[in-house]
């Protein structure tokens, strides 16, 4: 494996195209051509996780944070993050981000942390893009066309709505004249071939493009595979950062916000508005949240779940109306990261190792009167 394969499976998952404007997702040092046989995931590329990594041998970080968040003008080896660099360079350490595009992405940050929450009715927060569609026609020998049907619908294609494997397959005949020096799975060189074709249309989400021609081109037989791809004007799910949903039962203020510190499993959490308040409808926003007050007002939330919050963040919101309850940035961002881990690990189970990093990765510490 390289660390091209298994940053083509995490693009996948949060293609880098999902993220916000100006921020720079995606190769950070190193080389995607480099060999990869172990991995570790961490929230923040900080010095003391790249010299875990290279302790345990890793040959990829992947993070949720940039380590080159903003353009360096040198790499000083007498700060923190020179070094960082210069050791990753030096040690062949590739390190990889994904932000914002897996803050965004289904089942990154923001779905885990309502999934964590019990919200349902799941819906996003803020809008920042629609899923561009696209219309994969391909042309294919009978003898193999259940086989194409079937790697392109389970790479992604195919599905509207509540059903999978929509496509439409209409028979007919193509032809084709191989050229000296080709190898045709069909035919001879010079000969003018017929071959019954079927012409497999179906659609495909941007996601997943790459992905699905990649597996259509695995299972067809020919050579040179004939297929064309054509920009639909239809736009797909909507796709955004943070996402709003509903408790299964309405819970005050204070029960909510220590049901939010025990489902996070973080020391402590502080929130303002009034712990009488009902609460029903919760907004979440992994990371820093507190531009996206008015977006939780509209739509419906009594309460914010966020972190990074200011004394007069959460007065405003209080006098909006809304209440917010502020985690830490790592509590509320760290149960993506140990899913991504795993969901790593499941996907390519014998081919790598992916491990977390130890240690707590919150900058943050709690004390208070009983302990
Ligand atoms: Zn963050």
């Amino acid at each position: 494996m390289t660390v091209r394969d298994v940053v083509q499976l995490l693009e996948s998952w949060a293609p880098p195209a999902l993220a916000l404007e100006g921020d720079p997702v995606g190769l950070q040092v190193g080389s995607l051509n480099a060999r990869c046989a172990r991995v570790m995931v961490a929230l923040d590329p900080s010095l003391a996780v790249i010299e875990q990594a290279v302790a345990a041998r890793c040959d990829l970080l992947v993070t949720h944070h940039e380590l080159l968040y903003r353009p360096m003008a040198c790499i000083d080896r007498d700060t923190a993050r020179g070094r960082a660099v210069a050791l990753a360079l030096s040690e062949g350490l590739t390190v990889y981000a994904m932000h914002t595009n897996w803050d965004i992405a289904e089942g990154g940050v923001n779905d885990v942390l309502a999934e964590r929450l019990g919200l349902a009715d799941v819906q996003v927060l803020d809008v920042t893009k629609r899923e561009e569609l696209y219309k994969l026609v391909v042309f294919v020998p009978d003898s193999h066309h259940q086989a194409v049907l079937e790697a392109v619908c389970a790479a992604g294609a195919g599905h509207i709505g509540g059903y999978s494997h929509c496509t439409f397959n209409i028979a007919g005949e193509g032809t084709f004249q191989p050229l000296p020096g080709s190898q045709p799975f069909i035919g001879r060189v010079g000969a003018l071939e017929r071959v019954r074709e079927t012409r497999l249309e179906t659609i495909v989400p941007e996601s997943r493009l790459d992905g699905v021609v990649r597996a259509m081109k695995r299972v067809h037989p020919y050579e040179e595979v004939a297929y064309d791809v054509y920009p639909l004007k239809l736009s797909g799910r909507p796709q955004g950062i943070g996402r709003v949903g509903n408790l299964p039962a309405p819970m005050p203020l204070l029960a909510f916000a220590r049901h939010v510190q025990q489902a996070l499993g973080t020391a402590g959490v502080r929130f303002g508005g009034d712990p009488q308040l009902t609460v029903r409808r919760v907004a979440v926003l992994g990371g820093s949240g507190r531009s996206w007050v008015g977006h939780a007002l509209r739509a419906g939330a009594q309460v914010l779940v966020t972190a990074d919050c200011s004394h007069h963040d959460v007065a405003d919101a209080w006098e909006a109306g809304l209440a917010v309850v502020d985690a830490t940035h790592a509590a509320l961002e760290r149960p993506a990261m140990e899913r991504l881990a795993r969901r790593l690990q499941e996907a390519l189970q014998g081919q790598i190792e992916v491990r977390l990093a130890e240690g707590p990765e919150d900058p943050f510490q709690w004390v208070s009167r009983t302990g």
